[in-house]
């Protein structure tokens, strides 16, 4: 409708086909589109009576579109002509989950799940055309059904890369929902994600500054981070052993290099060195630091502590 500057009722199908080849002439390599509601899912929707409904942006336009003209998803009825063009142009779909949990409560409802059945279908339709795709996951997810979320998508959508916004683990973290975003995203990329979509800490508050881009890229790849060493993905803790060499020999040069995100770390510690000659610690312990004192014990040497 901004493509168009025309009132989302007075959009045709064939308007949203068109956009859908624009950017595919114009050569982005993926679109997201929610193929995956139907008329169904208005039903199911107003019946099933989730506490948030629909938060996806674009779910929630597409479901609007229907409602007001009564039509079917224009990205479900005309899902051949959109991989007809994907293939020419080698455009990978991302399958929206417009039905994707907003809150714990919808989690893993009736919802959420139709939608995926579809997708799984959808993915098989668009592999048969020779176009690939991703799958668009939840969402917010209590801890202990994330693993089976993961399971669930990969035996319905065949192994298809799922691509999971968070999941966030709990609803009440406004201003930090980057970490509650990380602990779901660490269990769904060791339990089969493929790709995280990061969360910031302005998320449910306001557009997202610079500073929350930051925290959130840096908090999404931690939970990717330790998802590969759990998975055992060779190398993949090798900078982890780097860093605690670094750490036994009291290297701080060697730690900042290791670190994700080396500025905020020398920051840290430059604003607060141990008072005293300790130069070697950090002012968390100063002349009580057990690594100091265990290379000195080992060595055989005096341990100072006065
Ligand atoms: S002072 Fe304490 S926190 Fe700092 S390096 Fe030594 S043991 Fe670690």
């Amino acid at each position: 409708m901004i493509h168009y500057q025309r009132d989302l009722a007075e959009l045709t199908a064939q308007d949203f086909i068109d956009v859908v080849r624009l950017h595919a002439e114009d050569g982005v390599d993926f679109v997201t589109l929610h193929c995956g509601i139907t008329r169904k899912t208005i039903e199911q929707i107003r019946k099933h009576k989730r506490k948030m409904n629909i938060v996806s942006r674009g779910g929630s336009l597409v479901f609007a579109w229907m409602s007001m003209t009564g039509q079917e998803n224009p990205f479900y009825e005309h899902f051949d002509e959109i991989l007809d063009i994907c293939e020419e142009h080698d455009v990978t779909i991302s399958l929206g989950d417009a039905c994707r949990p907003g809150c714990l409560a919808d989690a893993t409802d009736v919802c959420q799940i139709e939608e995926l059945v579809r997708l799984g279908e959808l993915t098989k339709r668009a592999w048969d055309h020779n176009v690939q795709v991703m799958v668009e996951g939840p969402g917010h997810v209590p801890l202990d059904q994330v693993a089976a979320n993961m399971e669930v998508q990969k035996s319905i959508c065949m192994g298809a890369p799922f691509y999971v916004l968070g999941p966030l683990v709990t609803d009440i973290a406004p201003g930090y929902d980057h970490i509650t975003a990380a602990i779901g995203g660490a269990v769904a990329a060791m339990s089969g994600a493929a790709f995280l979509c990061y969360v910031t800490p302005a998320e449910h508050l306001a557009l997202p500054n610079v500073e929350d881009v930051k925290n959130g890229i840096i908090a999404s790849k931690i939970a990717a981070h330790a998802a590969d060493i759990a998975k055992g993905i060779p190398h993949a803790r090798d900078i982890d052993d780097k860093m605690a060499d670094a750490r036994r020999v009291l290297d701080w040069d060697a730690q900042f290099a290791c670190a994700l995100d080396p500025e905020t770390a020398k920051a840290i510690r430059d604003a607060r060195l141990p008072e005293d000659d300790h130069s070697d610690t950090c002012s968390m312990c100063g002349k009580f630091c057990a690594v100091r004192s265990m290379n000195k014990a080992l060595a055989g040497e005096h341990i100072d502590i006065l």
